[in-house]
């Protein structure tokens, strides 16, 4: 192990970030998590201010904003012409490729978004950072891709990474996070409340039950933490609203009888998004949308002041949100085969076998009370320079309190400083 770090946390052997995704700030309660309650009432802490977008990871690892470092779903390709094959497959219906392609999804991991039909798919240049499962700092590389992040700046062999979603491994990610090696920053993401949220928490029993898992969790790192003089950062980018009704915008799509070569459009469960090749498209759908009442239209521009900044419409030319509570369904995820798999293959999402809905999901605009995330210092000598702090903020908040200095690349600040003596 190498020597002590100084000049941040003091005496601090290395720094434990711990990211909980589906922590919702609302449900943290002396009744429910008493042991995460107790630390917000006594530890600095500020809420954080996130972006429309159900992944934020991307801009946390990076300390950039998205038209930064670009990964934001997805990308509109040009493309010209179609090969004989393609035209061949574009005659197939959509059920049989859209199959075709998740099952050559789960045999060989490629082809993203596999529930997409390949005439719309290949219009898409895939951008996303998205797990399942388990993962590692290797994979986060992959994903990033030559994106400059957090990893880079503290070194790939001082800086780890490790996700899982599933509840089973809590005591694994514990104990590993805690082994003395040779790592500055363990980056951990527990992953399990997310997907317990979008699936199976439904009702106060159940609230109790895996809150309180949470929250053993993170009394457990928390103690192993200090007993080995570990540092310890525990954020949430978001909570999760309640679904209560759902729109099915393919269908009022389909209804406007446009050519398909008019437009292109990406459909997330609570964001979509088009891009217009003609006129006729742009004010049909727009003037559809504005029909919806369960959403907001934004064009690209509009989306500057959500700290979204892209100049040109390639990530999306109008953005339609929804409103807390609503989903678009069926979405661009949504195909039975997928349902059944997941369903299947882990308890955590078994009830996708009947019912395809997510029961709550996030993502929607950062004024919402369910997007609102924390990150707090487990430190009392410190405190942030504000109530609020930004996603952007996160890296450099945690280079800073390494005792490093954010580099120039990143958009944020470093935000938690020492107290000063009175
Ligand atoms: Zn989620």
């Amino acid at each position: 192990m190498r020597g002590l770090i100084l000049v941040g946390l003091h005496c601090m052997n290395k720094l434990v970030f711990c990211l909980i995704p589906g922590l919702d700030l609302r449900k943290i309660s002396p009744d429910q998590t008493p042991y995460i309650a107790e630390l917000l009432s006594s530890q600095p802490w500020a809420t954080v201010k996130t972006l429309p977008s159900p992944e934020h990871l991307s801009t946390i690892v990076t300390g950039m904003k998205p038209h930064r470092h670009q990964i934001w779903q997805t990308r509109l390709r040009e493309i010209s012409g179609r090969s004989l094959s393609q035209c061949v497959v574009d005659t197939l219906p959509d059920f049989m490729t859209t199959t075709a392609q998740a099952v050559i999804h789960q045999l060989l991991g490629c082809c993203d978004v596999p529930t997409i039909p390949p005439r719309r798919r290949r219009a898409f240049d895939f951008r996303r950072l998205k797990f399942r499962g388990r993962a590692n700092t290797r994979d986060l590389l992959e994903q990033l891709n030559g994106v400059k992040s957090i990893v880079d700046v503290v070194g790939k062999d001082r800086c780890r990474y490790r996700f899982s979603d599933r509840a089973s491994d809590a005591p694994r990610l514990v104990a590993e996070a805690c082994e003395e090696e040779g790592v500055d920053l363990e980056f951990v993401q527990f992953h399990a409340l997310d997907m317990l949220g979008h699936w199976q928490i439904d009702s106060p029993e159940e609230f109790r039950r895996y809150y309180g898992m949470v929250d053993g969790f993170v009394r457990e790192l928390h103690r192993k933490c200090e007993a080995k003089r570990f540092g310890l950062v525990l954020m949430t980018d978001h909570g999760q609203e309640r679904v209560s009704t759902s729109v099915d915008l393919g269908r009022l799509i389909r209804r406007l009888d446009i050519p398909r070569s008019e437009f292109a459009y990406y459909l997330q469960p609570v964001m979509a998004r088009f891009w217009f090749h003609s006129e006729r498209a742009g004010m049909a759908i727009s003037q559809m949308l504005s029909e919806v009442k369960q959403g907001i239209a934004m064009s690209y521009e509009e989306m500057h002041c959500l700290g979204v900044e892209f100049t040109g419409p390639e990530f999306g030319e109008l953005y339609f949100i929804a409103e807390p509570g609503c989903l678009f369904f069926p979405h661009d995820f949504h195909h039975p085969l997928v349902n059944f798999v997941f369903g299947m293959k882990d308890w955590q999402q078994r009830n996708r076998l009947w019912n395809p809905r997510h029961i709550a999901y996030h993502g929607y605009l950062p004024q919402h009370e369910c997007e609102k995330g924390f990150m707090a210092v487990l430190d009392d000598r410190y405190e942030p320079d504000s109530t609020v702090i930004s996603l952007v903020d996160i890296a450099p908040s945690l280079l800073g309190l390494l005792g490093r200095e954010p580099p120039d690349w990143m958009d944020g600040t470093s935000r938690f400083a020492k107290r000063q003596p009175m």
